[in-house]
């Protein structure tokens, strides 16, 4: 156990359940497809210092080296950094710190990062998906701080998600836990890169987004997105859509209330008290979300849909940063007491 998590410096009244204490601190890391973000972290979820750094998808050695220099560089000068947390873009096994798939990342295909990782820092490493840290980050510092139940739908390039129940991480068998982005809304849907069919993501993300706006102009609808060519993104439909264009703002329309048949599900399901919303699509904002709410109020069990919020992130691109440190100090001092979360 680390110096800087004392077993006894208990959780302040005032602080949120994710969070541990104030005083105490962690280094969390979020590895992107492009980028990786660092930063120390309070008990409290402030970010005190941060670094960033490019990825190396193809080449773990090079992919440990960075995040081990981002480590390094946030950790505060001459004291212990604690605990660290690091956010990897794909499925982590419980307790080995074993990636067994990234799609977008093949250095870390069957890369045991969390051993790696440990190895090469000294520190006491903790390995999990991107979005599980994400939506503890929500949880713990963010758009759910009151809630004990909290569904965290990251739309990006793809849909990922986290789902804290009864104020903890939900592990899911393997410690993959659960992967909204895969229930299927669409039997005879789009295919998916998890080799099924009709999954949310082929609907609600910046990859679906694209598709089905290119289909929209194949079939030959207007649109000021006509001439866009390989320049077409998500974030350029979106601006359209705000400027009146009807393809783009169908298309949103249509992404939300599939997102919004999805809440229902996940609503009627699970009886969260909060559903977040974030990821680089949901800046989007009413685009997405006025539909989503409106399709998850028309098709979830009542009482509890009137006992759960669909609101947008609030933490922003810290979210994954904030989420890995905590859950990792978290955890850092539940061991050191021999308490299991
Ligand atoms: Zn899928």
């Amino acid at each position: 156990m680390r110096g800087m998590l004392r077993p006894g410096s208990g959780r302040s009244q005032s602080l949120p359940a994710g969070c541990y204490s104030d005083g105490v601190h962690a280094i969390g890391i979020d590895v992107g497809g492009t980028e990786i973000k660092a930063g120390l972290v309070d008990g409290a979820g402030r970010v005190l210092k941060s670094a960033r750094g490019a990825t190396n998808r193809d080449d773990l050695g090079a992919l440990v080296d960075a995040i081990a220099d981002l480590a390094a560089a946030v950790s505060p000068p001459g004291a212990d950094p604690g605990a660290v947390g690091v956010g990897v873009p794909g499925p982590v096994r419980t307790g080995s710190g074993r990636v067994e798939t990234a799609p977008n990342m093949p250095a870390l295909r069957q890369a045991a990062i969390g051993p790696f990782l440990s190895e090469r820092t000294g520190l006491d490493v903790q390995v999990r998906n991107d979005a599980d840290m994400y939506a503890w980050g929500e949880f713990a510092a963010g758009a759910g701080r009151e809630a004990a139940r909290l569904v965290c739908l990251t739309v990006g390039t793809g849909l990922g998600s986290g789902f804290i129940l009864d104020g903890r991480l939900y592990e899911g068998a393997g410690g993959y836990g659960a992967e909204a982005g895969h229930i299927v809304v669409d039997p005879d849907g789009a295919a998916c890169g998890c080799g099924g069919r009709g999954c949310l993501e082929t609907v609600v993300s910046a990859t679906g987004i694209v598709r089905r706006t290119r289909e929209a102009i194949r079939d030959g609808l207007s649109t000021t997105l006509r001439d866009a060519g390989n320049a077409l993104t998500a974030r350029r439909i979106q601006e359209a859509a705000e400027s009146g264009d009807a393809l783009a703002t169908r298309v949103f329309d249509e992404a939300g209330r599939c997102l919004g048949v999805a809440c229902a599900s996940l609503i009627n399901l699970l009886g969260p008290d909060v559903i977040v919303v974030g990821g680089g699509v949901s800046a989007a904002g009413a685009l997405l979300l006025e539909p989503a709410a409106a399709e998850a109020r028309a098709r979830a069990y009542p009482p509890l849909f009137a006992a759960c919020r669909i609101v947008p992130a609030r933490l922003g691109q810290d979210a994954g940063v904030v989420g890995a440190a905590l859950l990792a100090g978290r955890r850092a001092r539940e061991s050191s007491l021999s308490s299991p979360l």
